[in-house]
């Protein structure tokens, strides 16, 4: 599900670099206009990662790129040009360097766990890059756990001279609109917990959940593309298992389901694109309460 390896990357390298300029030119308009979406899969593991720090099982020790899962979060690139992060993983720094990402212009947060968080400093890089604060959206609960847990942050009186990340906190209910794309925050239980997931346009991300509310599924009526937490196939209390995921995604009826937040007790390797163009629903609001 994301890019694992040089050897993966040159292909498309080669290709990109063979398509014509004019060919990239209209591509690019043709995106434009269509309103579609660009998702990275940065990571797809749970949060310890996969391999596991000191397991010795077949998955750890697999040399399969597919059975290296970084920590779990997703890079959207909007059809304006709008560079949307997913949750700020503990291995953000890889993540950015490994899918050469240089701008981001907003960071959505499902949840305060910390392996969704704690790469949080690390987009120092992107604010020295841009020369800008970057909005952070979130609900409640997480706007007020950020800020305790990365509290040096939003402090003034924090001594500038270690770099400090430079952060702007947008506490969200509602759809809202980055660019042209709006963003509708779906409710999820992760647990006891509820946390987000986040539609864009025909597209929706869900990771660490367990359940979905009855209003929630009418958030999620004709996606083109879902992505959905599928720990493993025992029980979890605050995560789908496999069998669970796929009786949801059944009934969400996306044309596409993809599973994250996969553990390395988990053998699925579903073979996805690095990244896929979704076919936005531009009309969404009319047909959604
Ligand atoms: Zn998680
Ligand atoms: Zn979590």
């Amino acid at each position: 599900m994301m890019r694992t390896s040089r050897a993966n990357r040159a292909p498309a390298r080669r290709a990109r670099l063979s398509t014509p300029f004019h060919l990239r030119v209209f591509i690019r308009a043709l995106c434009y206009i269509a309103g579609f979406v660009r998702v990275t899969f940065l990571g797809t593991g749970t949060s310890h990662g996969v391999p596991m720090i000191g397991c010795d099982c077949a998955v750890c020790r697999s040399q399969d790129p597919r059975d290296q899962r970084l920590r779990p979060s997703i890079f959207v690139q909007c059809d304006d040009g709008l560079h949307v992060l997913v949750d700020t993983t503990p291995d953000l720094r890889a993540q950015a360097l490994r899918h050469d990402i240089r701008r981001v212009d907003a960071i959505l947060f499902t949840h305060a766990h910390a392996d969704h968080i704690m790469g949080l400093d690390e987009v120092r890089r992107f604010n020295i890059l841009s020369r800008a604060a970057i909005p952070i959206y979130t609900d409640a609960a997480t706007t007020a756990d950020i800020t305790r847990v990365f509290r040096y942050a939003f402090d003034p009186d924090t001594p500038k001279g270690g770099g400090v990340p430079q952060l702007r906190m947008w506490t969200i209910g509602a759809r809202f609109s980055l660019g042209r794309q709006e963003v509708v925050p779906v409710p999820i239980r992760h647990g006891s917990r509820g946390i987000l997931g986040f539609r864009f346009g025909r597209f929706a991300y869900l990771t660490d959940c367990n359940s979905i509310p009855e209003s929630s599924f009418e958030l999620l009526d004709g996606l083109d593309c879902l992505v959905l937490d599928a720990l493993r196939h025992k029980p979890h209390p605050t995560h789908f298992t496999v069998a669970e995921a796929v009786e949801v995604a059944r009934r969400i009826g996306a044309r596409q389901t993809y599973f994250t937040h996969i553990a390395m007790t988990c053998r699925t390797r579903p073979r996805a694109p690095r990244s896929r163009r979704v076919w936005p629903w531009r009309t969404m609001g009319s047909s959604l309460p």
